[in-house]
């Protein structure tokens, strides 16, 4: 009998050896999976999962960057039966549509505030941040031809930038080791530095002249690619990805008095900062700048059914509506009414429990203030949060600032660390990283403060 066709449960074992036989993962090592066998997460409620083993662990990364409303969630298990029940699947090609995807689509349109004379009455679907993404490229690219300047090609966006894995997605990414398999980027897309005063700041240089250097480097490549032939910049409003880079104060109101100037369009990609990781549907509202189309995917549902789109500013569908005729793009799943379900049903509890309220509120401010402590630690450079989202940097030497190097991987010894305590952060190199759940507690947070001292005490010491 093989382990397939077992009666009792799998074994931990049984289960890696069917996984490195069968399962190709996205971003993996396969031999060096198949030598230390995945950990198999096995169930999951609140803030906490569990493997296979029976281990405990915080999910400190709502999953990946997802799970905001928290595991458990029988609300979205309902909305999702029901739908099932009523209408599984239908698509929305062939001039037809159907009741969630629609109800969604007006919910959304009023939660995107309008700014200035940007209002975002439409939506496009897609089921992921990376097909999204996709979506923006064809759309920035049918404005400007609709327009009558189709040599309005290039858009530009940012070194360390994550913005999918398809094509379009990994191009408009600059991370240089997914640019390194497939001859990306594709044509026409070009990145600048990111806002990293921590790493680019210069000695006497505050933050806030950092900014605004940093955002001149969008006018700089502006002007050597030619404004005539830019189309848009594309950004995180927080580099999540990458490390949890937080610009400074001043850099988002200089990139919009950029891309303004030379009246290109702008891309918000909130992929992880919409749905209230830093405490407002939209995060462009929180950095005050205007947006022509914001990529959303992940905490829609909170995870847990896959569901993307585009909010899409009037200034761009209006000229798609008016004179576009026929849009050739769209996906079988776009508008998927069990996702659009899940996804109006997980709106009502952030709205219901006062989640958005409560990172803006008290809880963000507790989450902010036990996490800047962790910067009296020997191995933080610089530990910073903002909304529900945390990004620190471990370091050599506090004072001097110095690095570890690559070789010493102390992002990996911290994360094990974590791991084998009970604990889920991320590492980017020498960054470990959080996004929790916004459901979670004061005294959820002093646990998990407790839990990140400790895998930092921990790796102090194997570094001695
Ligand atoms: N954009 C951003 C900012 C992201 O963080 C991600 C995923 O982490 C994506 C796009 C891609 O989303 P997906 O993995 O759903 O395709």
């Amino acid at each position: 009998m093989n382990a397939l066709t077992k009666p009792e449960n799998l074994s931990t074992r049984e289960i890696q050896d069917l996984d490195s036989a069968h399962f190709l993962h996205p971003f993996t090592d396969y031999k060096d999976l198949a030598t230390r066998g995945a950990r198999v997460i096995t169930k999951a409620d609140g803030i906490y999962v569990w493997d296979s083993e029976g281990s405990k662990m915080l999910d400190a990364m709502s999953g990946l960057w997802c799970v905001n409303v928290g595991y458990g969630r029988k609300e979205l298990a309902d909305a999702a039966y029901q739908q099932m029940m009523t209408l599984p699947f239908y698509n929305s090609f062939f001039q037809t549509t159907n009741v969630p995807a629609v109800k969604l689509a007006a919910r959304l349109s009023a939660l995107a505030p309008k700014v200035g004379d940007r209002s975002f009455d439409h939506v496009f679907y897609s089921s992921s941040g990376s097909e999204s993404n996709d979506s923006n490229v064809r759309m920035v690219r049918r404005y400007w031809d609709l327009l009558g300047q189709p040599q309005r090609k290039v858009i530009i966006s940012r070194q360390n930038a994550y913005h999918g894995s398809t094509m379009a997605g990994a191009s408009l990414g600059g991370m240089s080791g997914m640019h390194a398999q497939g001859d990306l980027p594709i044509p026409n897309i070009t990145h600048i530095e990111q806002p990293y005063f921590f790493e680019n700041g210069l000695p006497g240089e505050t933050s806030d002249e950092f900014g605004i250097r940093a955002a001149r480097w969008l006018e700089e490549k502006i002007l050597a690619v030619g404004p005539d032939k830019v189309a848009a910049f594309i950004a995180e409003p927080i580099q999540g990805a990458g490390g949890v880079i937080i610009p400074p104060a001043t850099y988002w109101p200089e990139i919009q008095r950029i891309v303004d100037k030379y009246g290109i369009l702008l891309i918000s990609d909130e992929v992880i900062c919409a749905f209230g990781r830093l405490g407002h549907w939209f995060a462009y509202e929180k950095f005050g700048y205007k947006p022509d189309l914001v990529t959303f995917a992940k905490a829609v549902t909170s995870g847990y059914i896959p569901l993307g789109g585009v909010m899409v500013g009037n200034r761009v569908a209006q000229v798609l509506i008016d004179k576009g005729g026929e849009f050739n793009h769209g996906y079988t799943y776009s508008g998927h009414p069990v996702a659009c379900a899940v996804a109006l049903a997980n709106i009502d509890i952030m709205e219901q429990e006062l989640l958005l309220d409560k990172v803006r509120g008290e809880v963000g401010a507790y989450f902010a203030k036990r996490y800047a402590e962790l910067n009296e630690h020997p191995l933080v450079g610089l530990a910073e949060t903002s909304g529900l989202v945390a990004g620190m940097v471990l370091v050599k030497n506090k004072a001097t600032k110095e690095r570890f190097s690559s070789e010493d991987a102390v992002g990996m010894l911290c994360r094990a660390h974590c791991f084998n305590n009970g604990l889920i952060m991320r590492a980017v190199g020498d960054r470990m990283i959080i996004a929790p759940p916004l459901t979670m507690t004061l005294s959820d947070i002093d646990e998990l403060m407790r839990l990140i001292r400790q895998a930092l005490d921990f790796t102090l010491r194997d570094l001695k």
